[in-house]
C-alpha cells in the first residue's frame, strides 16, 4: 500500500520541478553576481567567453587566473553582470533543432512545407512575421521547425514565465525544447520556442493579407467555356455576356471569389437559375450561377475559398457551369483580369 502513495508524490514532486527550475533561473539571471561554470574537456577562456559573451579579461579578472591556462574540473566565476554588451545587437539564432532554409527562385511555401514533411500552421509559427504566403521575395531565411508551437522573441529573461503563461505554453516543454539549463541559457532578445501554441495571430493576419493580394480567387476550377462581353449568336444575331462560364462537372463545389455578405441566395426568375450573390467590402459583388444546390443564406458571412454552393445546370442553362459575374459600381465588368 505504501508505494503507489510513494509513486504519486514523487509524480506531483516532479510536475513542480520546472516551474520552481525557471524561476530559479530567472532569479540568477536578474542578479548581479557571478554564475558557475565546471571546465569541461577541450574549454578554453576563450570559447567560455564567448559562450557566455563576456571578454576574456573579465573571467580571468573574476578567477584572479595567471594566465588563461585551465583544467577539466575547475570551476569558473563568470562575471554575470558583464555579460550585457551586445548581446541585444546579436542576430537572434533559431530556437534548438531549428533548420533554416533560403528560399530559392520558384520556391513556394507548400512545396517547402511537403519537403520538411511539416504544416503550413508550423511554417508560420516557426515564421510569425512573413510578409505574405504567396508573395515572398527570394532569398528570405525561414526557420523550419522541427514540430508545430510559435516562435517569440523574448525582450528580457525576466519576462519568461510571463510569456509561457500568456500563451498557455508548458512550462516544462518551454524550458526542453529550448534548452533551458542554467541562466546563461536566456538571454535578451532570445527566440523562444512555444511548442503546440498555435500561431492565431498571424494566421489571421495572413490570411487577409492573402486576400489583399489576390483580391478575387477563381470560384471554380474548370474549362473557360464562354467570355466576358459580345457574343455572336449567329444568323446576325448576338447578345452580350455579362459574365465568365466555366464548365465543371454537376456538385463541384462552388466557392466564395473574396469574403464578404451573401445578398441573395436562391431562384432567380431571370435565367440565372440558382443564384448566390455576395457583397464585398468596399461594394462589389461578384454572381455565381446555375447551381444545383445553395449552401449558404442571406445575410451570411462567408470568407474568401468557403463553399457557398455545389455547380449545376439550373435556369437557362444547356449544361453544368458555373455562370460568373463581378459587379463593381453597380456595372458587371469583366472578372478575367481580376482573378488569382
Ligand atoms: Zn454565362
Amino acid at each position: 500500500m505504501e508505494t503507489p502513495v510513494h509513486v504519486r508524490m514523487r509524480e506531483g514532486a516532479w510536475r513542480v520541478v520546472p516551474v520552481v527550475l525557471l524561476v530559479a533561473l530567472l532569479a540568477l539571471a536578474q542578479a548581479d553576481s557571478y554564475g558557475l561554470r565546471t571546465v569541461q574537456t577541450g574549454d578554453s577562456v576563450g570559447s567560455i567567453a564567448s559562450r557566455y559573451r563576456v571578454g576574456s579579461a573579465s573571467v580571468i579578472e573574476a578567477n584572479q587566473l595567471a594566465g588563461t591556462l585551465i583544467r577539466p574540473g575547475d570551476v569558473l566565476r563568470i562575471p554575470l553582470g558583464d555579460a550585457t554588451g551586445g548581446i541585444v545587437e546579436a542576430a537572434p539564432e533559431p530556437p534548438f533543432g531549428f533548420r533554416r532554409h533560403v528560399l530559392a527562385s520558384g520556391e513556394t511555401l507548400s512545396g517547402i512545407v511537403a519537403r520538411y514533411g511539416i504544416t503550413l500552421d508550423a511554417l508560420v509559427g516557426a515564421n510569425p512575421d512573413l510578409s505574405s504566403l504567396d508573395r515572398l521575395p527570394v532569398g528570405v531565411e525561414l526557420l523550419i521547425p522541427p514540430g508545430e508551437g510559435l516562435v517569440v522573441q523574448l525582450e528580457h529573461p525576466s519576462l519568461l514565465l510571463e510569456v509561457v503563461a500568456a500563451y498557455g505554453a508548458d512550462p516544462m516543454a518551454v524550458a526542453r525544447v529550448n534548452g533551458l539549463r542554467t541562466p546563461f541559457d536566456l538571454r535578451a532578445g532570445m527566440l523562444l520556442f512555444l511548442p503546440d501554441v498555435e500561431p492565431t495571430a498571424a494566421l489571421e493576419r495572413l490570411a487577409k493579407v492573402r486576400e489583399a493580394e489576390n483580391r478575387y480567387v477563381w470560384p471554380v476550377h474548370g474549362r473557360l467555356t464562354s467570355y466576358f462581353g459580345r457574343r455572336n449568336l449567329g444568323m446576325g444575331t448576338a447578345a452580350f455576356h455579362r459574365g465568365i462560364d466555366v464548365a465543371a462537372p454537376t456538385g463541384t463545389p462552388i466557392v466564395a471569389a473574396r469574403s464578404g455578405t451573401v445578398t441573395f441566395a436562391g431562384w432567380s426568375a431571370r435565367g440565372y437559375g440558382n443564384l448566390v450573390r455576395i457583397r464585398h467590402p468596399g461594394g462589389a459583388e461578384t454572381w455565381y450561377a446555375h447551381a444545383s444546390r445553395i449552401l449558404v443564406s442571406v445575410g451570411q458571412h462567408v470568407s474568401q475559398g468557403q463553399t457557398i454552393a455545389l455547380v449545376g445546370s439550373t435556369g437557362l442553362s444547356t449544361g453544368p457551369h458555373l455562370h460568373f459575374e463581378l459587379h463593381v459600381g453597380g456595372r458587371a465588368i469583366d472578372p478575367l483580369h481580376e482573378l488569382r
